[in-house]
């Protein structure tokens, strides 16, 4: 089945499709969570982590910081299979030390990770804009 994103309506920047088990293991109160489509949202100003048509799920609604956002503590994690932290996040290093860890042990990023992907699509590509600042 193929989905077109749809656009978080707080940051109107498309999000990326999320599974209904993913956000289970994320979202505090998941008797809130109904039988929609829901989306991740990456942007890291916005404060939106899960939506779909007319539902928000904000940062406040989840059980873990995302690292990823701006507004998440130094102690929130970048990588949930893993544990590390926002603190490591520009550390070059962070990318072979988790990929390490993942051939030797592997990863559960579906359930894990609040976006479902693996946090080393959002490491690689944050730092490269840094670098190219
Ligand atoms: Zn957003």
């Amino acid at each position: 089945m193929f989905f077109i994103a749809q656009k978080c309506p707080n940051c109107k920047i498309r999000g990326s499709r999320v599974q209904n088990d993913t956000m289970m293991h994320h979202v505090k109160d998941i008797s809130r969570m109904g039988k929609a489509i829901y989306f991740y949202c990456a942007t890291p100003e916005c404060d939106t982590i899960y939506y779909s048509d007319g539902e928000i799920f904000t940062d406040r609604m989840i059980n873990k910081e995302i690292g990823f956002k701006k507004n998440s503590s130094p102690q929130s994690a970048i990588c949930f299979c893993y544990n590390y932290l926002k603190t490591e996040l520009y550390e070059p290093s962070v990318v072979k030390k988790i990929n390490i860890r993942i051939e030797n042990y592997g990863s559960r990023c579906d359930l894990r990770s609040p976006s479902g992907k693996c946090c080393l699509k959002y490491i690689k590509k944050i730092q490269k804009e840094e670098s190219q600042d």
